[in-house]
């Protein structure tokens, strides 16, 4: 190998390491540029996944909202927070687009972030956010974002705030315009079911809206419609399930839940309130004569005129066919008829097609005054419509109060109806279950149930007394009440008096049907089984019946004579009940004026004249001058 070519090797190997050195350099370079393309994008991309991160997690929380069945103005303020808080815009308002009574298109603020300027700006034009009407101006900056349904923004600040508030002039507008902030404005058009529901106001700090922006406003405005349309749909369900279909009206679910509230602050207020019971007059005549959608019409009206005379408080209701009740909160007994005569006189005045007119009775009964018991209130507020029912309808009757009537009567339901299903007297099996029917269908109200009580003893005195009349309880009934009221017992002793009349003879059917009914006259034993195992009966059928106690000395005692000839302890004067002579009496006075196995009736004369022989002896002489006075005033 020459010098040449060792040179020439030399170059070789300078070269190639020269191009390496430069291939090199020129490597470093690249990785160096490439480097920071990448860090740059990296940077960009992170930037972009944390807006993207940003936009998931908001529209994450829309969407929990929407599933949240929140009301629909809860929502709209979290999606003003949003915008405001999160994202970082200076002022957000939700839209909402409106039609007043005359058909002109206006927009009502559904929600708003907090701003002093518009604060300031509401104070000077002395108006409300929550009433506030903005005018839909053709061809504005908002009218353009609904009609092309694509998110605008603008610049000009002071278009925008002129045609949110028209009435500022020039001056205003421009000292408005230099304390802002806000270098853009963004509309975003809200759509709800296809149809135009308003829009997003946004104010940025930024002049241009850039495009990831656009995207993320426009997924957003989406989240945003469905949340509307959700929220919409829940408050559409829970309308539905509190209102009656028939009328608009609350239905008897939703009443029930807010007397039970207005019942706990009503007692922890200390305020009354007051629940009016309605009920249409003859509507089943409507029905017949005109048909059923003439009795809807009637019911329909009824249930206007109450939305119409109640106050937005007042809780008018549907609570069965053709009963309404009307819940006024804070209003007593006073109030509350003046109220009931005025839905009363509306619906007098009413012509309806076809029918013509129609009225409905009325029946006011207030908590605290009345009654402190939401079950007692509302059968008290019945039971005043019932009593304007038989008055003759049309009428308002404000409830007598906490009834001591519908005590006794109460009292008795229960006591028969334990008598007969715990089997405490033998009667045929089928004849019970008859009389327990009947005394469940008792109503509540006092009329029924008093028939039905009536009934129950005539049926149950037919089984021993083949005799015995029907109507014959009620008689006995009216006549120991009349007596009572003469002889000014107190109401409290009337009322057992009552409750004793139709107990008293219950021990009779423990009496062996032949010594009942016998024509011949009884021996000393079948003598001693009449008088006295009656007595005991009844008091071993009514011991265990806890609330009735003190029924049973009175009942013990209504075979004891004044003079201390009677049974079963020869108790004399005022010793004796005198609620038991009333028993006595009354007793003897109808066994007298019907017909007995052994004897023929009486005729009232000869009753009359065999008791008063007795006065002073069997009786006491006061007890039958008063009996003889209702006898001549009152019954006779
Ligand atoms: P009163 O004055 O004593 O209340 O007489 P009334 O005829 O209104 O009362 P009654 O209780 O005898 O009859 C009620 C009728 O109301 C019977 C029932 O068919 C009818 N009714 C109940 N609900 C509806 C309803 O939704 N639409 C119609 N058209 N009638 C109804
Ligand atoms: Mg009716």
């Amino acid at each position: 190998m020459g010098i040449f070519s060792g040179f020439k090797d030399l170059l070789g190997q300078i070269n190639r390491i020269d191009g390496a050195v430069y291939t090199q350099g020129r490597d470093f370079a690249d990785v160096y540029a490439r480097n920071i393309a990448l860090e740059e994008e990296i940077a960009v991309r992170t930037k972009e996944l944390e807006q993207a991160n940003q936009t998931i997690l908001t529209l994450n929380s829309v969407w929990d909202m929407m599933n949240s069945s929140q009301p629909l103005s809860s929502l709209l303020d979290k999606i003003v927070s949003i915008l405001h808080d999160d994202m970082g815009y200076v002022y957000t308002a939700i839209l909402k687009l409106n039609r007043d009574e005359n058909g002109n298109e206006y927009f009502s603020i559904m929600s708003s972030s907090e701003d002093k300027l518009v604060g300031s700006i509401f104070s000077l034009i002395n108006e409300n956010l929550q009433t506030y009407k903005i005018p839909y101006i053709e061809n504005s900056i908002i009218e353009k974002a609904l009609q092309e349904g694509q998110i605008s923004s603008t610049p000009d600040m002071k278009g925008v705030l002129n045609m949110f508030f028209p009435m500022l002039n020039e001056e205003q507008l421009k000292e408005y315009v230099s304390q802002m902030i806000t270098k853009s404005v963004i509309i975003v058009p809200l759509k709800r079911e296809k149809l135009n529901y308003g829009c997003v106001v946004i104010s940025s700090q930024r002049e241009l809206t850039s495009d990831t922006e656009v995207n993320f406003l426009s997924l957003f405005a989406n989240q945003i419609e469905l949340a509307i349309t959700v929220a919409g749909l829940f408050e559409e369900v829970k309308k539905q399930a509190i209102t009656d279909p028939l009328t608009g009206i609350y239905n008897r679910r939703y009443f029930e839940d807010n007397i039970v509230k207005e019942a706990e602050r009503a007692l922890r207020l200390k305020q009354p309130f007051s629940v009016i019971s309605m009920d249409l007059d003859f509507l089943k005549k409507i029905n017949d004569t005109y048909g059923h959608q003439y009795g809807d019409l009637a019911i329909k009206t009824i249930a206007n005129i109450m939305k119409k005379e109640a106050r937005s408080i007042d809780i008018p209701a549907r609570i069965g066919g053709e009963e309404f009740n009307l819940l006024l909160p804070g209003v007593d007994s006073n109030g509350a008829y003046i109220a009931a005569e005025r839905i009363r006189k509306s619906i007098e005045s009413q012509v309806l097609d076809t029918i013509g007119g129609i009225t409905a009775s009325i029946g006011v009964a207030t908590f605290l005054e009345h009654s402190d018991r939401i079950d007692e209130l509302i059968e008290l507020a019945d039971q005043a419509m019932y009593k304007a029912k038989i008055n003759g309808r049309n009428q308002v009757q404000v409830s007598q109060g906490h009834n001591t009537n519908l005590n006794w009567q109460k009292l008795a339901i229960d006591a028969f109806t334990d008598i007969l299903a715990k089997k405490r007297i033998p009667v045929d099996e089928n004849f019970a279950k008859e009389l327990i029917q009947k005394l469940n269908s008792s109503k509540i109200s006092e009329q029924n149930t008093k028939d039905v009580l009536y009934s129950i003893v005539d049926m149950i005195s037919k089984t021993y007394n083949q005799s015995y009349k029907e109507g014959t309880t009620k008689s006995k009934l009216l006549l120991a009440v009349m007596i009572a009221k003469k002889m000014q017992l107190s109401k409290e002793d009337i009322d057992k008096l009552q409750l004793a009349i139709l107990l008293y003879d219950i021990g009779n059917v423990m009496i062996p049907e032949e010594i009942y009914n016998k024509k011949e006259p009884l021996n000393d034993h079948e003598y001693e089984i009449i008088k006295q195992h009656p007595v005991i009966a009844a008091r071993e059928i009514l011991k265990p019946i806890s609330n009735i106690q003190d029924i049973i000395p009175i009942i013990e005692a209504h075979h004891e004579n004044w003079d201390g000839n009677g049974y079963p302890s020869r108790k004399s004067g005022i010793e004796i009940p005198i609620m038991s002579q009333i028993v006595l009496l009354v007793d003897a006075f109808y066994a007298m004026t019907q017909d007995r196995p052994y004897r023929k009736a009486y005729t009232l004369e000869q009753a009359v004249n065999i008791i008063k022989a007795d006065a002073g002896k069997k009786w006491n002489k006061e007890l039958i001058d008063d009996f003889i006075f209702v006898l001549k005033n009152e019954l006779i």
